[in-house]
């Protein structure tokens, strides 16, 4: 089946008893047993599991091509169930611009438990150079937050798999509509629901998905039941309804995002737009070879200082000035003020989630803000 078919089908089931066409919302937080003791409608307590979980659970595996998802009740919840799962003094290697909410849980809440570097992920000598005996786990991130920087898939799966290491992608800005990481050696993927599966920027989610079903990926279904970081039926149902369009929806980000960013390339107030899609990005062969379509993230830097680029988001009517990404409308944030004093994005740089309003407005809104 293809992802638009996954994406309906996957996630739903007709109601046993009421023949509902949509699952309902299961809110009990226990199912009764069988006289023998067993549980007959397969779900004991909703820590564990429950159905709208599962539901949700099965459509994302199937849309990352896995064989079986977690889901958390954030993004962060997903990576840190990533961390908990290993055993204590285990070295990550790290992209240097992970997602700074990830990078700043592992330096807050791990540091003398795992150890990490933070390197160029993407220059196989100074990789090869930060695997150590203790090594366990190298992390992705593709398109990387906010320089939009590609990752070779492949090329750091093939140096993981000599080595016997692990392989995780935070898929988030990519959607497995654009990317299908396990299609290409890795291990593990994880997600920020939050972003494009919700879509409509109103519930926080995670998942994790698997290539296979292992001793880690038992531990790691542990981290999520005795931790609890779940997400609540509620939740789940509208992920699930959410992801129905999920596929129809990145076609409409993606295709906004390729316009506005040939129309900021060619604008005189603006220095470099960094979009994967575009042939001026370093990476683009890359891009083209691993990725399905270039996604609906881009960043931009601004001809100027960073007291200009704040004047140029201050009048844009249609963008909003906020963080987050993945939703119908479209966001710009400047993002070295969100990331804090240790950041090294660009003072001048914008980073913009590319909604699915019609491209013309968005370049008139663009247009006026730059020129005024
Ligand atoms: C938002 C985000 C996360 C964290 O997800 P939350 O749902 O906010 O906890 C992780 N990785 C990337 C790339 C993100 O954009």
């Amino acid at each position: 089946m293809k992802t638009e078919t996954i994406a309906i089908h996957a996630g739903n089931h007709i109601d046993g008893s009421s023949r509902a066409v949509i699952q309902p919302i299961v809110m009990s937080t226990t199912f009764e047993r069988g006289v023998d003791g067993d549980f007959p409608g397969g779900h004991i307590y909703s820590r564990s599991s429950n159905p709208n979980r599962s539901l949700l659970e099965n459509v994302i595996a199937q849309l990352e091509g896995g064989v079986d998802a977690a889901s958390f009740s954030s993004g962060n919840a997903a990576g840190m169930a990533i961390f908990q799962s290993l055993k204590p003094g285990t070295h990550i290697i790290c992209p240097d611009d992970m997602y700074h909410g990830l990078r700043n849980q592992l330096k807050n809440l791990f540091a003398g438990i795992l150890t990490f570097d933070f390197i160029d992920v993407n220059d196989s000598e100074v990789l090869q150079q930060h695997i150590k005996p203790e090594t366990g786990v190298i992390w992705i991130e593709t398109p990387s937050n906010p320089l939009l920087k590609i990752t070779d898939i492949k090329k750091v799966v093939g140096i993981a798999k000599a080595k016997g290491l692990k392989v995780v992608v935070d898929n988030t800005f990519a959607t497995p509509i654009c990317q299908q990481p396990l299609a290409l050696g890795a291990d593990i993927v994880m997600h920020s629901a939050t972003k494009y599966f919700g879509g409509h920027s109103d519930l926080m989610g995670g998942a994790l998905i698997t290539a296979e079903k292992s001793d880690w990926w038992a531990k790691i279904r542990q981290v999520q039941e005795m931790g609890g970081a779940i997400p609540s039926p509620t939740d789940c149902f509208w992920l699930v309804r959410s992801i129905k369009t999920l596929p129809y929806r990145v076609k409409g980000h993606v295709y906004n995002a390729q316009l506005l960013a040939e129309f900021l390339e060619y604008h005189p107030k603006v220095e470099r737009v960094l979009y994967p899609g575009l042939a001026s990005h370093p990476q683009h062969e890359i891009a083209k070879d691993q990725m399905l379509a270039f996604g609906g993230m881009l960043s931009f830097i601004v001809k100027g200082d960073e007291n200009d680029t704040h004047n140029i988001i201050n009048k844009l009517k249609i963008f909003t000035r906020a963080t987050s990404l993945g939703g119908v409308e479209s966001l710009i944030e400047h993002r070295a003020t969100v990331e804090g004093p240790d950041t090294k994005t660009p003072r001048n740089l914008l980073r913009v989630s590319v909604g699915l309003e019609h491209i013309d407005d968005l370049i008139e809104d663009l247009e006026q803000a730059l020129n005024g």
